[in-house]
């Protein structure tokens, strides 16, 4: 596989993020993550301070990567956050919140990113969606809207892109139980759990090598695609 890209991950210090760039670096690639001020981040990466909600911070990290290893030609925008309520009980704060990370954070580090893509006629962008982006997950309305934004961002950019050698896909997990689930109760896991054929929850690196596989030359005729990666959740989708 290509190896001693230049790839940056959002949200890359902790979770499914930190297992991406645990990836690449096993490929030998050059990789950064962006953190929102973690003292502790995978080996072998550049952390770079960033908050998706904060356009400069995102210039500013960019171009600390661009000076380290070159201009970013992989982006693997992972960073998210949930805040469940039903829908009767969800702010407008509590819905805005969320898509501003989950969504408009998408498109910002997209974005910035492409700059450098074009002018090197190369990149692969991959966006980390959820199954609750397309089968929608009660007290998830915030959450499951801006997963399943990313599919049309995917699409358009693909129409945009693809032809200047860029791709751009969306992954889907199904459920990794990182600090994200801390707050889920067992009786939903369980409940998650049942659906699941493969009749157990993912590993963040089995989410983490169809990243980086999406993400190499193989992988070049690829774009616009939903891949799930859900122990069969959403039967392929
Ligand atoms: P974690 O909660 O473990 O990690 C989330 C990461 O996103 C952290 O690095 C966090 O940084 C970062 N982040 C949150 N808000 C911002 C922000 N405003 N700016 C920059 N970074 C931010 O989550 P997971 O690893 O579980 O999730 C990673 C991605 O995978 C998310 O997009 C999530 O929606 C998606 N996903 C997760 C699933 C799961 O089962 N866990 C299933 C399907 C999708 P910090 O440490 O500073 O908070």
């Amino acid at each position: 596989m290509t190896a001693s890209r230049s790839v940056l991950i959002t949200g890359g210090n902790r979770g499914i993020g930190a297992a991406i760039a645990a990836a690449f670096v096993a490929n030998g690639d050059k990789v950064a993550v962006t953190h929102r001020g973690a003292s502790d981040l995978p080996d072998g990466v550049l952390g770079v301070q960033a908050d998706v909600t904060d356009p400069e911070s995102l210039d500013r990290a960019f171009t600390e990567v661009e000076a380290a290893h070159g201009p970013v030609e992989v982006l693997i925008a992972n960073a998210g956050i949930t805040n469940d309520q039903l829908l009767l009980r969800m702010s407008e704060k509590d819905f805005t919140d969320v898509i501003d990370v989950n969504l408009t954070g998408v498109f910002r580090s997209v974005k910035r990113a492409i700059k450098g893509m074009i002018r090197a006629k190369k990149g692969r962008i991959v966006l980390v969606s959820s199954v609750s982006g397309i089968y929608g997950a009660a007290g998830q309305v915030n959450y499951s809207a801006s997963k399943a934004g990313l599919i049309g961002i995917a699409r358009s950019l693909t129409r945009e892109l693809a032809s200047r050698g860029i791709t751009t896909n969306v992954i889907m997990p199904g459920v990794v139980l990182t600090e994200m689930f801390d707050a889920v109760s067992d009786e939903v896991k369980a409940k998650y759990l049942a659906d699941i054929p493969a009749g157990r929850f993912a590993d963040a690196t089995e989410i983490a090598n169809v990243v980086r596989w999406l993400s190499s030359d193989e992988a070049a005729y690829i774009s616009g695609a939903l891949i799930p990666v859900d122990g069969g959740a959403s039967m392929g989708h």
